[in-house]
């Protein structure tokens, strides 16, 4: 059988962005789709926010960093996503890695901006989806697409993919 992977599912092409735009990324589409399965996850279409809408970001407050709509800021997806987050790492059992998206307020692995009271944004977080998903299933091999530009990167990526693969056999 082929392995599966998790993905970000504006990195096929599908039109699930805030914009109603999407994210290809070729190296993903006509290179690594003859090795794996995807299985596409957009956690703010799946949460119910639709195509196209309001874009969020991560806000610090004092309940911590929250997801928050851009424009109206009386939107708040935090708990919603978090939610998702848990029932993904529960329902997608059977793969063995996640491709993340960078940079987004949901799915984003690192390195996501977080917007603070004044100043420019620090890049200090992590998508509120992808953060759950991710301590729930921490031996999981996750990476962003950006990172997979990197043959060492890349290289390393994969290599924990099949060494997942093996020991998901063992166990299973
Ligand atoms: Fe959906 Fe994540 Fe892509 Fe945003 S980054 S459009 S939440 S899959």
């Amino acid at each position: 059988p082929r392995l599966r992977l998790a993905i970000s599912s504006c990195l096929l092409g599908e039109r699930v962005r805030f914009d109603g735009g999407h994210k290809r990324d070729t190296y993903i589409t006509e290179a690594l789709n003859a090795y794996f399965d995807f299985v596409p996850v957009c956690p703010e279409v799946a949460i119910g926010m639709g195509t196209p809408r309001e874009p969020i970001r991560i806000v610090k407050t004092s309940q911590g960093l929250r997801a928050r709509g851009v424009r109206h800021s009386e939107l708040d997806v935090t708990d919603p996503l978090r939610q998702f987050g848990e029932v993904m790492a529960e329902e997608l059992g059977d793969i063995d890695g996640y491709i993340l998206k960078k940079d987004s307020p949901s799915c984003g692995m690192e390195r996501v901006r977080v917007h603070g009271t004044g100043g420019a944004p620090s890049r200090t977080g992590t998508g509120l989806y992808a953060q759950v998903f991710m301590a729930r299933r921490p031996w999981l091999p996750v990476e962003e697409e950006g990172r997979l530009n990197d043959p060492v990167l890349r290289e390393n990526f994969f290599e924990r993919v099949f060494v997942h693969y093996r020991w998901r056999q063992i166990g299973a």
